[in-house]
């Protein structure tokens, strides 16, 4: 299906109260997820401004054959976008028609409004406020080409590269082509906000990933070694699994589960694009993996990115701005899955490393989490203290909670994000793992975090984990 047509589609469905935008998104078959997901949304924000263009310039009545969501996405592109990026087609040489009097009656709007920038004709409320503003990072994926190429690449179209960046104020104040390395990610470029880099020929051809810094981290702390074998517990779309399969320079394995299958279909494509030959996806549910299979006896590393409320996603900020908390019943029910997976993850026997990460702000999925399967196996694994720099950690609800890391636009540059790295115990000795961190990443010592362990396990009231 055309992109306007699924993005119509998709607001249509929006409309009649078929579903949310995301899920209607996945639900489209629409190959490019991302950039179908950006246009409706961009759209959906700019839906009361369309109406009073199109109703004004008369649009549909002159064009009896056009439905009202295909013109609205349309108009979008045509006047608030940045041109025809799914070509045009057929609507083109129609809509080219109508430029001149849509643009008349847009300038008419921001007149009567006493406004200059399209931006200023939104309600606030649907308007970015600069907290959600965050820097557009672009991950280098090292299966396919290497930062130095890339920067050079930018560069020869125009791009100005600022080399790395020493602090989160460099990343603020980037504006215009300018651009940088990321303070902390080794292969993080950092271009300023809404730069577009969907239809880059870099982006389509897998060379280039467009992730959020703080959804990099994940794989980043898991940091597993090339040639082990790796679990993505609740993998798609998979773009924390490529992270994973270009750290381990595809030799390994990893083992990426969901249950979705429209999810895991976008997901193979973005796989293949990436170049990304170590990973057997499965449609299962992760609970019902056993952890006594043969198969999985060298799993040492899992990376556990549950499905959350996604209450700290700036997308869904945008797309439903001043949206409240998620309801208690939905947050009790996300968090008693977001438990079972973490208790059923560090069952696998040779689990040495696990990362555990959600979109969400809310507590009970993360600290609370975390500190449930701690109490469920005392003495077993512990938190590790990673990134002492980063300057936002974990709620103090329990002794060792700042050890995880928060992420939010305010304090990080980023989306919103929970990430906490569990270690079993008698790895806390090896070398190899610290090495493997890096310095920022040493965990803190042994005698000390056996203590803590102990006193969370005098705490605990929940049955041990099986
Ligand atoms: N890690 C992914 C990435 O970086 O692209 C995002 C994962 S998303 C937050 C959560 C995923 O968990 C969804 O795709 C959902 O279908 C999947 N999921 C939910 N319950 C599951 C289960 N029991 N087993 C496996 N996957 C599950």
């Amino acid at each position: 299906m055309a992109l306007y047509a699924a993005a119509a589609a998709v607001l249509e469905g929006v409309e009649s109260r078929q579903g949310s935008i995301k899920g209607l998104v996945y639900g489209s078959r629409f190959q490019n997820v991302k950039q179908l997901y950006a246009l409706v949304c961009e759209t959906q924000r700019y839906s009361a401004v369309l109406d009073a263009v199109i109703a004004s310039a008369g649009l549909l009545r002159a064009e009896k054959k056009l439905r009202p969501h295909v013109a609205k996405v349309l108009v979008y592109e045509l006047l608030l976008g940045r041109g025809f990026r799914g070509g045009g087609g057929r609507w083109k040489p129609l809509l080219a028609r109508h430029q001149a009097r849509l643009k008349a009656e847009l300038a008419r709007l921001k007149v009567h409004r006493g406004v200059s920038r399209n931006e200023d004709l939104l309600e606030v409320g649907s308007r970015p406020g600069p907290a959600l503003q965050v820097p557009r990072f672009v991950r280098v994926n090292a299966l396919k080409t290497c930062a130095d190429d890339v920067i050079d690449y930018f560069k020869r179209q125009g791009f100005s590269y600022e080399g790395r960046a020493s602090s989160l104020e460099d990343l603020r104040s980037l504006k215009g082509k300018h651009f940088l390395l990321d303070p902390l990610l080794p292969e993080l470029l950092v271009f300023p906000a809404h730069t577009d880099l969907h239809e880059h020929p870099l982006y389509q051809a897998g060379h280039l990933i467009l992730q959020d810094k703080a959804s990099c981290l994940p794989a980043m702390l898991l940091a597993p070694p090339p040639g082990s074998h790796v679990i993505d517990a609740c993998a798609a779309p998979g773009n924390k699994t490529s992270h994973l399969a270009a750290l381990l320079k595809n030799q390994g394995k990893i083992f990426a589960f969901d249950l979705d299958e429209k999810r895991l279909a976008s997901m193979a494509t973005l796989l293949a694009r990436a170049g990304v030959s170590c990973c057997e996806l499965a449609e299962k549910d992760f609970l019902a993996v056993s952890p006594s299979d043969q198969r999985y006896r060298q799993v040492q590393y899992i990376l556990l990115d549950p499905s959350c409320s996604g209450s700290g996603m700036l997308t869904r900020q945008l797309e439903e701005p001043g949206a409240g908390a998620p309801s208690k019943k939905r947050l009790h029910a996300l968090a008693g899955f977001q438990q079972r997976a973490l208790c059923h993850a560090l069952a696998f026997p040779s689990l040495r490393r696990l990362v555990y990460s959600t979109c969400s702000l809310c507590q009970e999925e993360n600290e609370d989490v975390v500190q449930d399967a701690l109490q469920k196996s005392p003495g077993t694994f512990r938190l590790v203290p990673v990134l002492p720099s980063w300057p936002h950690r974990g709620l103090g609800t329990f002794p060792g909670a700042e050890h995880c890391l928060r992420a939010s636009p305010e304090t990080t540059l980023t989306g919103g994000f929970f990430i906490a790295v569990l270690e079993r115990e008698e790895v806390s000795s090896s070398v190899s793992q610290t090495e493997a961190l890096g310095p920022e990443l040493t965990p803190s010592p042994a005698p000390k975090r056996k203590q803590q362990q102990r006193k969370l396990a005098a705490g605990a009231s929940t049955p041990p984990c099986t």
